[in-house]
């Protein structure tokens, strides 16, 4: 496959950005090579500049719950560009799009609308802090939940311990009022809310993990955060910026049935434009101003072009059969890949929940940080170079989850099937 015209555009991008990108799993790193420029995006399918085509199962890090360009998120974009492209100030869509998501997540009893996870994250931490007025936080290891200073933390060797800073440039002070616990192990969680008694403003996590590849969480380890949470006078945060719309319409919380204190959401809720939202109890988000005092605002926030591809998506969405559509089409994908691996005699774990999922190159299911990193990564960035190869893009990382959309119908799920079964074969060739 010719991706000449790629890597001589990359060769600019590194002169004019550093890494050549403006996110850095972008950059191919972890899979090695020159990331792909992309031209368009049709349905199910994404082209690059050199005139290659490729089943996308990528969606722009999951964002893309209809596919590329779906017609009528298109036609809202379009019709709400010609009316003005920003007001900031208040506008009926703002009204629909918040309607919408608090019918499917009806925790969500107020919301404000950002234009980022990250920015979601980084303002739901700042209520827990004032509500609660407490100052440490409570993550896990492996959870990412945007580059805000005091998410940019991980904890030491699987033992629940104090935060360090994971990079240069967030302070050690910042740091500290970060802890972190395993994912899935609640005495450890229980054992830190004790250790902190009425200082842990909040617990975070994502309730599926998407950002060490796909790990959910184990029986009943949710309902034992909500009990902990609750008996600490601590807040319970889900993460659902990427699961929401994804593991279930109604994100994690309706699947599993546990209602968190304060809810974060972005990707799927912008339709492929920049919207974040954070929301939940009347109570707590009564404190964000100008209702209360805790301040947070937005030239941009709920940008016109940005609620109308959004509306548009959940309405779709919300059309019988569409979303268990996707969900059925990640199902066939995932037996593919595990049919795949095991005709090559691949060690494969494939962990899906809805509509989207990870093969891990392991021998075990993953159920944690330290479970994900013993993943061959090196088998997994051959799987990448051999499906890329192939017509099929994947995420450059084996940390990453694989989304469908509505456009991958069966004859785009059994094509990149085919692909997956060779790239099988040629990875189990090699090792
Ligand atoms: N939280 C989760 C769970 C995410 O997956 C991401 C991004 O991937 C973020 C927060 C940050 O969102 P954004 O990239 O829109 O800032």
């Amino acid at each position: 496959m010719n991706r000449a015209r790629s890597i001589a555009m990359f060769a600019e991008a590194e002169e004019l950005f550093p890494g050549g990108v403006n996110s850095p799993v972008r950059a191919f790193r972890s899979v090695g090579g020159a990331p792909v420029f992309f031209e368009r995006g049709v349905g199910a399918e994404l082209e690059d500049v050199d005139g290659n085509r490729y089943v996308d199962f990528v969606l722009s890090w999951g964002p893309l719950a209809l596919g590329h360009a779906h017609p009528e998120v298109v036609d809202a974009i379009h019709r709400s560009a010609v009316r003005g492209t920003s007001f900031g100030a208040p506008h009926a869509l703002e009204l629909t799009l918040a309607r919408l998501i608090r019918q499917f997540m009806p925790s969500m009893e107020q919301l404000r609308f950002v234009n980022s996870g990250t920015e979601a994250v980084m303002s739901a931490l700042r209520v827990a802090r004032a509500f609660t007025s407490r100052s440490k936080i409570l993550k896990f290891e492996g959870c990412y939940h945007g580059h805000t200073d005091a998410m940019l933390v991980r904890a030491g060797s699987g033992v629940a311990t104090l935060g360090l800073p994971d990079s240069p440039g967030v302070g050690r002070d910042v740091a500290a009022n970060t802890l972190v616990a395993p994912f899935n192990d609640a005495p450890a969680v229980a054992r830190l809310l004790d250790a902190h008694r009425d200082d842990i403003a909040a617990v975070i996590l994502e309730p599926v993990v998407g950002n060490m590849g796909v790990v959910p969480p184990l029986p009943g380890f949710l309902q034992e955060l909500r009990a902990l949470t609750r008996a600490h006078g601590t807040l319970l945060l889900f993460d659902e910026v990427m699961t929401g719309f994804r593991v279930h319409p109604g994100g994690a919380q309706e699947l599993y049935g546990v209602a968190p204190d304060l809810t974060m959401l972005g990707k799927v809720i912008g339709g492929g434009l920049p919207v974040g939202a954070y929301g939940g109890r009347r109570e707590i988000m009564q404190l964000v101003a100008p209702a209360g005092p805790v301040y947070q605002a937005g030239t941009l926030a709920g940008n016109p072009i940005a609620m109308a591809a959004g509306v548009a998506t959940l309405g779709v969405l919300a059309r019988d059969g569409v979303w268990a559509g996707i969900a059925n089409a990640t199902e066939q994908w995932s037996a593919h890949l595990e049919e795949g691996a095991r005709d090559a005699g691949v060690a494969l774990q494939v962990q899906r929940v809805g509509t989207m999922c990870t093969p891990f190159f392991a021998d075990a299911p993953v159920t944690d940080w330290p479970g994900a990193k013993r993943a061959s990564t090196s088998r997994y960035s051959s799987f990448f170079h051999e499906m890329l190869n192939r017509g099929v893009y994947l995420p450059p990382s084996q940390f990453e989850a694989e989304f469908l959309s509505a456009a991958h119908g069966p004859e785009v799920v059994e094509r990149a099937g085919r692909a997956a079964r060779a790239a099988m074969r040629a990875v189990g060739s090699v090792s």
